[in-house]
């Protein structure tokens, strides 16, 4: 789905606004300068249409070297985003750090949204409308504080969201990869290996426009598009917030590639932070493939610590596969490719209608699920909704037990693979 980043000075309302969009009622708004959030990016759904949220709102800068910062700040959602909303505070007016974002905007060629926020009486809506002249078109009045106006806004949003996905744009072009990973577990280690090894054919084969952020790469004669490369190449630490930053790219990485490969120093035991990555990729619903990287770094016990860890922490992703690779000595390389393609293979598995049944009315038959308050819920019908992720829609008598759905779950693995993909299931109960 396309992606849509909100930007602004901070304490301009951002996080009460994203609150608003994405529709979480009791929202807990944390605004605390220098906090790094877990999560930066949100599912919305508006009349129908699927996009995504990126909040800008978890981190603050210095007061030092603020305007700059913000610039920075906005300059990275914005390369992040499909469109850019803007929001400006009415009660406080139009700031120089204000302006400064103004300046990126204007340079990116990205739609933008002006939100006027904080727009409660009257008065304030003529502040608002004084905002023309930012040069950035109509200023919407909201308050995202009491949601006056947020409907009006997610039309808004709708209009200069492109009309269509641009995942949808490069069909059958090079598959869409991207690399993650904390620092210095070897990202861009890999990447130069990679890049060395492209041969001439890989510049622009397909005719494919390359955002100038990606690359081509051919890895085991198919190639493929590295998504923001640029984000590897360039290191963002000089300015305080980088972690967020880093964040934010990784999340707008994940959320354009199809398969993400995540790089995990295997010479260090594993972080709540290689966790994060992983199951922000399972979330959203990309094939996955785990290096553990370094390989040349560790001996026979880290390697037992390091299955203890796996076995331990990684069940959940059990369904991945894994290289254990050294970017250094090249080592396992050449299996990047065939496991990509695996994992990709997962990904678009799609199971015809009649065969899922079939699969379904077996398991119903030998394993029926547990009798709740006199009454069996049962599977009635199942059909695969879409493919990439593999997606389930389970119509069911009565609701089963989440512990029933995951044993569904194991079980459509185990018949249909989908090696390399999160699945997801949908369960409808018919009372
Ligand atoms: P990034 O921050 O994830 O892009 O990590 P880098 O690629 O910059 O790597 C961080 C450090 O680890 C650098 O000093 C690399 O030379 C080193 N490094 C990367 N991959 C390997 C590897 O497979 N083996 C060893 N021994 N060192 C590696």
């Amino acid at each position: 789905p396309p992606v849509v980043a909100v930007v602004g000075r901070p304490n301009v309302g951002k996080s009460t606004l994203v609150n608003r969009l994405i529709g979480r009622r009791a929202a807990v708004v944390q605004d605390t300068p220098g906090v790094t959030r877990d999560r930066v990016s949100y599912d919305a759904v508006w009349n129908g249409r699927q996009f995504v949220v990126v909040d800008t709102g978890g981190w603050a800068p210095d007061a030092q070297g603020m305007a700059a910062q913000i610039a920075e700040q906005a300059e990275l959602a914005i390369a992040a985003a499909d469109a850019v909303v803007f929001v400006v505070d009415t009660h406080v007016g139009v700031l120089d750090d204000d302006d400064a974002v103004v300046r990126v905007l204007r340079r990116s060629k990205k739609p933008v949204l002006l939100v006027a926020n904080k727009v409660d009486d009257q008065r304030a809506e003529a502040e608002a409308a004084a905002m023309w002249n930012l040069g950035l078109g109509e200023p919407h009045p909201v308050s995202a504080l009491t949601g006056r106006g947020s409907g009006d806004l997610l039309d808004a949003i709708l209009d200069i969201l492109p009309e269509a996905p641009r995942e949808a744009v490069e069909e059958g072009g090079p598959r869409r990869v991207a690399i993650v990973g904390k620092p210095n577990v070897g990202k861009s280690s890999l990447l130069n290996k990679l890049a060395n090894q492209q041969r001439s054919v890989v510049d622009n084969a397909s005719g494919t426009t390359v955002d100038p952020v990606d690359e081509l790469v051919e890895i085991n004669g198919v190639v493929y598009r590295l998504i923001d490369t640029a984000g590897i190449r360039r290191r963002v630490k000089e300015a305080s917030g980088h972690e967020f930053y880093a964040s934010l790219r990784t999340q707008g990485a994940i959320e354009r590639a199809e398969v993400c490969i995540v790089v995990i120093d295997a010479s260090e035991p594993l972080s709540e932070q290689d966790l994060r990555i992983l199951t922000n990729v399972e979330e959203s619903g990309r094939a996955l493939l785990i290096a553990f990287n370094k390989w040349d770094l560790t001996d026979e016990e880290r390697r037992r610590y390091l299955d203890r860890e796996i076995e331990r922490d990684l069940v959940q992703f059990g369904w991945a596969g894994s290289v254990n690779m050294s970017a250094l000595t090249g080592r396992h390389l050449d299996r990047l490719g065939p496991a990509i393609e695996e994992a990709l293979a997962g990904w678009e598995t799609r199971v015809p209608t009649g065969k899922l049944n079939a699969f379904f009315g077996r398991l119903v038959a030998s394993h029926p699920h547990p009798v709740r308050g006199g009454k069996q819920p049962r599977i009635l019908f199942g059909t695969q909704a879409q493919a990439g992720p593999p997606t389930f829609i389970l119509f069911t008598s009565g609701r089963m037990d989440a512990s029933y759905v995951r044993f569904v779950e194991r079980r459509l693995r185990e018949e249909f693979g989908f090696h390399g993909s999160p699945i997801h299931l949908s369960i409808r109960p018919r009372e």
